[in-house]
């Protein structure tokens, strides 16, 4: 589904993204690990076509997405840092996003703004929003148009242990119906019961990329934390 290839990006000498090649499939859950700085973000962000490569490709189902930015509209995309028109209400966010897409046959899926409680917080700007609740936008603006892909940077950072588990819930449901789910992270035992691959980057190289079992197996841990630690225990002399 996605495919990153040779990827390079440097800003001024820093290599941010050194020669990273990774596939990506439907039904995949896939958690994006790594230290702050490690090129995460980085990454995501040259999926979306939002950070331009210095060299390498990057296909989306097949296609170079150097040549068509249309692929962007099967990708529900939830910053780190949400940004918005901060005098707009809430609701008026979700009427301009809506709107901008009205001419798209989706159905559209408010299932997470009406579990966040957001209808009721429609009135409110988003000047006033606390950090928890402007993540809860991020996130049900993600899902609302129903991508076969989502890409989730830092999902549950900000949000308190209930709206926590109401988002990985509804990632787990759109996982069973087969979608390719993106996730990064540096808390691991939030992710233990829903990925299904591990990446993990350093200095903007990807040391491995693991299904889960194989990852359990090798290191005969069970807890993901402990099985990344043993592995990276193992790979750096
Ligand atoms: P992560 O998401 O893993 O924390 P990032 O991808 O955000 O890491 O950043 C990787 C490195 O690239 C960091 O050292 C960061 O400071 C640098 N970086 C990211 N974006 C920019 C930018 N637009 N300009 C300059 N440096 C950047
Ligand atoms: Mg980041």
């Amino acid at each position: 589904m996605i495919t990153v290839t040779n990827v390079k990006k440097n800003f001024g000498k820093l290599a941010a993204l050194d020669n990273v090649s990774i596939q990506c499939n439907r039904r995949e859950c896939i958690a994006l690990i790594g230290p702050n700085g490690s090129g995460k973000t980085t990454l995501i962000k040259s999926m979306l076509g939002m950070v331009v490569p210095d060299s390498g490709t990057i296909l989306f189902n097949q296609k170079n997405i150097a040549h068509d930015w249309k692929y962007r509209k099967h990708i529900g995309y939830m910053p780190q840092i949400g940004r918005y028109p901060e005098n707009m209400t809430i609701g008026q966010v979700f009427d301009m996003m809506k709107s901008i897409r009205k001419d798209e046959s989706i159905q559209l899926d408010e299932e997470l703004y009406v579990e966040f409680g957001l209808d009721k917080l429609s009135d409110k700007r988003m000047q006033t929003l606390s950090g928890g609740t402007r993540q809860k936008v991020s996130a049900c603006l993600a899902f609302l148009f129903n991508p076969d892909v989502l890409i989730l940077d830092e999902p549950t950072a900000g949000l308190d242990p209930v709206a926590s588990e109401i988002l990985k819930e509804k990632i787990n449901r759109e996982k069973e119906k087969g979608k390719l789910i993106l996730i990064t992270s540096h808390i691991l035992s939030e992710l233990d019961d829903l990925v299904t691959h591990i990446i993990f980057m350093q200095d903007g190289k990807l040391k491995f990329h693991k299904p889960i079992d194989a990852l359990r197996s090798e290191t005969g841990e069970i807890k993901l934390s402990k099985a990344i630690a043993s592995i990276m225990l193992k790979t750096t002399p």
